[in-house]
This record gives C-alpha cells, structure tokens and sequence, in this order.
C-alpha cells in the first residue's frame, strides 16, 4: 500500500532538508507502507529547486514538480494530487508547522477504517499575533454563517485522505480554489487530530495581512452567492424606506399643508452619498462574481510545469 506525502515548497530551502529528515522518520516508523514524497517548488526565488533535486537524486521515494512561476499554494497542492498515486495522499507545510510526527497515527486511523479523511486542527493559536487571530476568528464566523458546509476554525490544509476523497477533489477543477472550503465540501467521515500551534522551524511566512484578507473575501466568493442577496436585500430596503418617505410627504403638501422653508440640502447630500456609496458597494459585489466567472471560462490550466523528476 502506498502513501503520498505531498508538500508544496515556496522559499523553504532551509526548511526543506529538516522536513525531509522528519518524514523518513515516519518512513522508518511505519514498515508495512511504501512512501512518496511529493516536493512541489512554486517558483521559489532561492535554492528550493536545487535542493529538491539533490534530495530526488539520492532517493527513488522522492518525486518532484517545479513550476514555472510562483501560482500560489492552492495550485501546488493540486498538482500534488494530481500526481499523488498512493492509496493514502496527505499535504503537508514545507515548515514543520504540520508535525510529520502525526503521520503514523493518521495512518492508522485510516487503516482501522475509522474515518476517510484524517485532518489536523490547531487548538492554540499561540506564537500568532492577536491581530491576526481575531481576523480569522472573525472570518470563520462570517464565513460558517453564509455557507452550507462547515469550515473548521484553526483547521489546516494537513490532512491524510483516501484515495476516494483525492479522486472527489480532483473533480472539482476549479480555477480560483479555496481548499479548506473545497475538503469540506466533498464531505466524507473526518476525524480531526488537535495540535498545539507550531512555529515555523525557518525562513518567514509568506503571508500578510491583505493577502489574508484578499484569501478571506476570495473564499467567501467561491463557496456562496449570500453577500449578492445581501446587496438585494439592502436595496430592497432603502427602496421600502424611500417609498414611505414619499408617502410622508406626499401627506405633509397635499393634506396638511406644510411646505419647507429651508431647503433640505444637507440632508439631502448626506442620503445621495449614502446610497451612491451603497449602489458602488453592490456594484463592486456583483463585479466580484463576474470577474470570477470571467476567470473560470477562460479555463487557464492552474500551474505550468517547469521541470518534473524523469520516470523510469
Ligand atoms: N506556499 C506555496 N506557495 C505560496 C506560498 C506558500 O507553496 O505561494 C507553501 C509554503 O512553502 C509552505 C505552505 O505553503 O509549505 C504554507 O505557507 P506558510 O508557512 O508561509 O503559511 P502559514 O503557515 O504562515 O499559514
Ligand atoms: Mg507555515
């Protein structure tokens, strides 16, 4: 039986060799399974690439892919599954972030055939900037409220699935994926393994503060169309608030006869910047959806393949 390891890389060339270490441990750990190892380089600017091949020249178990560019996290981790051929698949940080040491214990539960899908969840959020931690509890509220599926708060993208979760995710070739939306959308028994947060062994995060929340309001629009009813029903209301403001003042000229003498000018500034400022919002919001409609249409492959290990 074998197990795919699929670990997308991007500037880890100082992680990378404590990973790899780590994970043939785990080879050595679990004697009655065959391994891969999935390296995927995402265009990385340092010596990733380099190190990647010095580690498949000495290892049969290592296979690798090398991008042309950098396509970001979501399309390594698909070339991964793609070229996964294990029973078991799992993705897993180039940062140690994901502690291999877990591994065997998901395979296991998997083997006893307690669950299709074996997924990580950090408990703690420790070692992160509490800026950071609220936004993210923030947007999981938000985002568990809009959608049909539940996304799990601090679950990670480390997960040991089989073969039939990876073949479901597979089909579901979208161009502009949100994975911890799209794991949970194909369902399948999870059973979630919690651990503490783990800090990054070397090199920094690639994340920041906008590109979170460029990935927040990417993940909204990709799982759930709630926010255009929103813009709907926002509409709906102001235009239900106009109407009995005419019927008001219809009332105030018509029957009771009270005219203004101060034209309402302020008044009138503050409602046309308001709903102008609304009708953008809307606008911005549906534009939203047909930029992503625009994308998908055009079907762009996700990533271009630089380079990948020969087969033989
Ligand atoms: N990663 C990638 N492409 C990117 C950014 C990140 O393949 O454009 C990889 C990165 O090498 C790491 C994983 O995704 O293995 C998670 O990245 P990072 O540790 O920076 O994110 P964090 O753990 O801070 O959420
Ligand atoms: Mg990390």
């Amino acid at each position: 039986m074998l197990v795919s390891l699929i670990v997308p890389c991007y500037n880890e060339e100082e992680s990378l060799p404590i990973l790899y270490s780590a994970l043939c441990d785990v080879r050595e750990q679990v004697k009655d399974k065959e391994f891969e190892f999935i390296f995927v380089n995402d265009g990385s600017r340092d010596k990733t690439s380099s190190v990647i091949k010095d580690i498949a020249a000495k290892d049969k178990g290592v296979r690798y892919t090398i991008f042309s560019r950098n396509f970001g996290k979501e399309a390594a981790m698909f070339a991964g599954l793609h070229k996964a051929k294990g029973d078991y698949v799992a993705i897993m940080d180039a940062d140690m972030q994901d502690p291999p040491a877990l591994i065997p214990s998901m395979i296991e539960t998997l083997d006893k055939d307690e669950a299709d899908i074996v997924a990580a969840r950090r408990v703690t959020r420790k070692g992160e900037p509490p800026i950071r931690s609220f936004f993210a509890r923030t947007f999981y509220k938000l985002i568990n409220k809009m959608v049909d599926v539940e996304i799990a708060d601090g679950a990670r993208d480390f997960r040991l699935m089989k073969r039939c979760v990876v073949d479901a995710i597979l089909e579901l070739d979208e161009r502009q994926r949100f994975s911890k939306g799209i794991f949970a959308w194909v369902g399948f028994r999870t059973k979630w393994v919690e651990h503490e947060n783990v800090e990054r062994v070397a090199g920094e995060t690639k994340w920041n503060f906008w590109k979170l929340f460029a990935y927040a309001i990417d993940g909204i629009v990709a799982f759930t169309t709630a926010p255009l009813r929103l813009a709907t029903y926002t509409g709906f209301f102001f235009a239900a608030a106009a109407f009995l403001y005419i019927i008001y003042y219809f009332i105030r000229a018509i029957i009771l006869r009270i005219y203004d003498r101060v034209p309402g000018y302020p008044s009138l500034l503050c409602f046309m910047l308001f709903i102008g400022g609304l009708i953008l919002m809307a606008l911005g919001l549906v534009g939203e959806y047909i930029g992503r409609i625009f994308i998908e249409v055009k079907r762009r492959p996700l990533y271009i393949v630089a380079d990948e290990e020969s087969e033989d």
